[in-house]
């Protein structure tokens, strides 16, 4: 029997209120609740073809049977995907955007369903799914059919990859497909998607959208499978990029298949996010922002923010409000329109977050489950859960839980709070509370993540770039940034192919026979934290001229010379601080001095290459150019700021990368790597750079031209040698964060691609295709500082 109303306003009880999955069952049934895939046009399905089930995990009943898709169905979709690349591409950017913008609105039109599919095969609550996995969805696809339409006037020098290889995974299944397949499409690319295997149905209503929309037939193509298919998609030949959202471990596995082949990747992978709290906030709002944080969609969130830091002063009475909060989180079926939690997406995971807790729990960390007796019996439901005593060190402090747990940790002051916060391999988003503006605008450029929330926490938009730093990952989904993954520049097509060359280096030969320096040590060394190091070897190496006659020697570098390097760029963090308009000044001081040395410099580049001096002078003039030109775009490649569609405003800051590799090429020994330092400096970006192996000597020569133009010590690093074994160990190396590769040659680019999946650094290699360093077009510019630089996305409210 029902409550009376007296007895609801006394008990203050929710009633159900469900949503009905009537016209859900009858889309499910209308295909026979079952699914092929879907390629060129058509559902495609193997009479004999093996294939799993999807189950609702909030009642543990199939939903239906998925095929699983093979290398012959993958080679089908991008057959598919290939023959309609081009003609869509070729399409008016108008025209492109009218498919964008109708699938947009068919989105839309459909949202309840989709809506009520995505609660069945996920189990995740009709409000999250309603109000924010479709709504934001297709604001997607209106937002990239803008794209679309402007895309010839704002990326005039830039195409489409070809055919997008794209792997997602099951906790924003219709979300993550909208955030792949929306750019891709704007850009002219045509994709072959594969869905996670736990939740491929909203992909399948996607399809049929795609068949309402009149798409062309080719240009988007939805394999269903587990990891071999995704392994399939991501090892395809004909497959020009592959953007992939998942775990750390398989992008891992995905940076190192795709090494070498030439494709590019985007990864946006786990996290383990922190939500500082200091003193002066509002607790009331961090709680609901910890709340919101940790467990919006069951904390089944690449950026939920499972790493709570407290300040001490508040610690214990904000664990009060929280505890009392979570008891009053419900949990429960997900297609009532009153719950807060519904189910996690599979007994795996439960098993997986169960057997998480109770290891936190034997490191010591104390268990807080409030709820835990309203949770539903059966099916995947798990309680709002907190661990408190959580040492940074323990495990559930560090590792991915992927669930509904908060740990929680204290820190006295604003420094202490960043040094916890970046105590973590990954860096995809942080979230501030604190209603002092100035102290969450100073700590939120100090924390390494590619998302801050002050005062707010899970916020997306189309227009604001999402994505990671370290280990989360690297690439930018949404906004322009988002664009750039999908494109490439139209220059690439013509480069021609480097050959394999054998090392041009020898051991050392004896000093005295060094041309016009009889006795006179002329090894020039390593420059290392702004001075001439030795290398550590203490071997050396010849350098020869075009006749191979000795012309200088240069100090053999070694693992331990990269490392020092590396500790020196560490202590010079300073310098990425530093003002837009200092570097500037640097920048333009290094030209003057290069102008002043111009003679020595043009006679250097004969000697060593056997260029003619007009050939040289023309290499210096470009040189002292291109510094003209990075110290133009010191204070000039700024940031943004973003009007998403809510009271608040997302300060898109350019960040310099960290800590950058630099491998240079041999050709054109002086502007190779003036072009690829100066971008690197303009960005407050630290170096290590290995010069050309080759003519090193230009590189060496440099050093006076360094110490006399103000350089800051350590921003700067230079290790000669043998090219192939310095460029492994700066793509192990663990704290670097980025590196360029245009070493001369076809195989350096796959060893650094594949060498880098340690710590995922994000990697920029020439794919074994010489440029020409004259071409400005190709040489020069925002591309180069792109590279230098990640995108922070600051989000902060305003308004009472
Ligand atoms: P995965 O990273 O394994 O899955 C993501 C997608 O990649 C799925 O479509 C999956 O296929 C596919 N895949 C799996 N192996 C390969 C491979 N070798 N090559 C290409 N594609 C592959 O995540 P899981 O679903 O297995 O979840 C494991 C853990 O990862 C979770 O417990 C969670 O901690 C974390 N995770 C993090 C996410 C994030 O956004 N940060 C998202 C999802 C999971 P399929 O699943 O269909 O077999």
């Amino acid at each position: 029997m029902s409550a009376k109303v007296a007895e609801i306003f006394e008990t203050m009880e929710y009633g159900p209120a469900p949503e009905s999955d009537k016209t859900a069952q009858e889309w499910l049934e209308s295909h026979g609740r079952s699914f092929g895939h879907f390629i060129n046009g058509k559902w495609v399905k193997a009479p004999k073809g093996k294939s799993f089930t999807t189950t609702n995990p909030a009642s543990g009943e199939t939903i239906a049977k998925i095929q699983l898709g093979t290398k012959a169905d993958v080679d089908a979709a991008v057959k598919a995907a290939a023959k309609a690349q081009k003609a869509w591409a070729a399409r008016d950017g108008h025209d492109r955007a009218k498919y964008l913008y109708a699938l947009a609105r068919l989105i839309q039109k459909n949202s309840r369903l989709l809506a009520v599919v995505e609660c069945l095969d996920n189990g995740k609550p009709i409000r999250e799914t309603r109000d924010i996995d479709v709504s934001l969805a297709a604001r997607h696809f209106y937002h990239h059919a803008g794209w679309a339409q402007i895309l010839e006037s704002e990326f005039p020098a830039y195409e489409a990859c070809g055919v997008v290889g794209q792997v997602i995974p099951w906790n924003f299944p219709f979300l993550m497909l909208a955030w792949k397949i929306a750019p891709a499409l704007a850009a002219g690319n045509t994709v072959v998607l594969k869905p996670a295997e736990f939740t491929p149905l909203t992909a399948m209503l996607f399809a049929e959208l795609c068949l309402e929309a009149g798409l062309p037939a080719g240009v988007v193509n939805i394999v269903n499978g587990d990891g071999s298919t995704g392994a399939e998609i991501t090892k395809h030949e004909d497959i020009a990029k592959i953007a992939f959202t998942g775990s750390t471990d398989v992008g891992r596995i995905i940076r190192e298949a795709t090494a070498g082949s030439g494709k590019t990747l985007t990864l946006e992978l786990g996290g383990k996010s922190p939500t500082i709290v200091f003193e002066n906030a509002d607790l009331d709002s961090a709680v609901e922002g910890v709340v919101d944080g940790i467990w919006l969609n069951q904390g089944e969130v690449c950026c939920a923010g499972s790493r709570l830091l407290l300040q001490e002063g508040i610690a214990e009475k904000m664990i009060a409000k929280l505890t009392k909060r979570m008891a009053n989180l419900r949990v429960g079926s997900p297609l009532d329109k009153a719950i807060d939690m519904g189910a996690l997406a599979s007994d795996e995971q439960y098993q997986k977050i169960d057997r998480l807790v109770k290891l936190g729990v034997k490191e010591g960390a104390k268990l807080v489950q409030p709820g835990k007796d309203s949770c539903p019996a059966t099916g995947c439901f798990y309680p709002p859960t907190m661990l408190l005593n959580v040492q940074p060190s323990s495990t559930v402090a560090e590792v991915e839980i992927f669930g509904p747990v908060v740990t929680v940790m204290t820190f006295r002051t604003p420094e202490e709070a960043v040094m916890l916060a970046n105590n973590s391999r990954y860096g995809l988003a942080a979230s501030v509370w604190s209603e002092n503006i100035n102290l969450a605008l100073d700590i939120a450029p100090k924390l390494k993540a590619g998302v801050v929330w002050i005062n707010s926490t899970n916020m997306f938009d189309a227009a604001c770039g999402f994505g990671g730093y370290r280990e989360s990952g690297f690439g930018r989904e949404g906004g322009r940034e988002g664009m750039f993954a999908y494109l490439k520049p139209k220059y690439l097509k013509a480069l021609p192919a480097y050959k394999e060359t054998k090392s041009a280096l020898s051991p050392a030969k004896h000093v005295s026979a060094v041309e016009g320096v009889a006795n006179i040590d002329r090894t020039a060394k390593l420059y290392i934290g702004g001075k001439q190091a030795r290398p550590d070897g203490a071997y050396s190496l010849s350098i020869t001229d075009k006749n191979g006659k000795l012309v200088g020697q240069v100090g053999e570098g070694n693992r331990k010379d990269i490392r020092n390097a590396v500790e020196a760029a560490k202590k010079a963090e300073g310098w990425g601080k530093s003002a837009h308009h200092l570097r500037a000044q640097i920048l333009y001081y290094i030209a003057e001095n290069l102008s002043a040395r111009s003679d020595e410099f043009k006679k250097r580049l004969v000697q060593v290459t056997g260029v003619t001096p007009a050939a040289a002078q023309k290499e210096v003039d470009e040189s002292i150019r291109r510094l003209f030109t990075y110290g133009a775009w010191a204070d000039k490649y700024d940031g943004q700021v973003h009007t998403p569609p809510a009271r608040l405003v997302s300060v898109a800051m350019k960040e310099p990368v960290g800590i950058l590799g630099i491998v240079c090429p041999d050709e054109n020994p002086l502007l190779g790597f003036v072009s690829l330092f100066a971008p690197a400096m303009a960005m407050g970006a630290r170096t290590v750079i290995v010069p050309s192996e080759k003519y090193p000597l230009l590189a060496t020569d440099f050093y006076q031209v360094f110490d006399t133009s103000d350089v800051v010590a350590g921003s700067i690093n230079i290790v000669t040698g043998h090219r192939k074994e310095l460029t492994k160990t700066l793509a192990e190396h663990d704290e670097i964060d980025a590196l360029w590769y245009f070493g001369s040659d076809a195989a350096g680019s796959a060893l650094v691609e594949k060498a880098s999946s340690g710590n995922l650094k994000r990697t920029w290699v020439n794919s074994g295709r010489q440029r020409n360093w004259f071409d400005r077009a190709q040489s020069e510019g925002e591309e180069f500082l792109r590279y230098a630089t990640e995108i922070k996305n600051i989000w902060i409210p305003y308004g009472e």
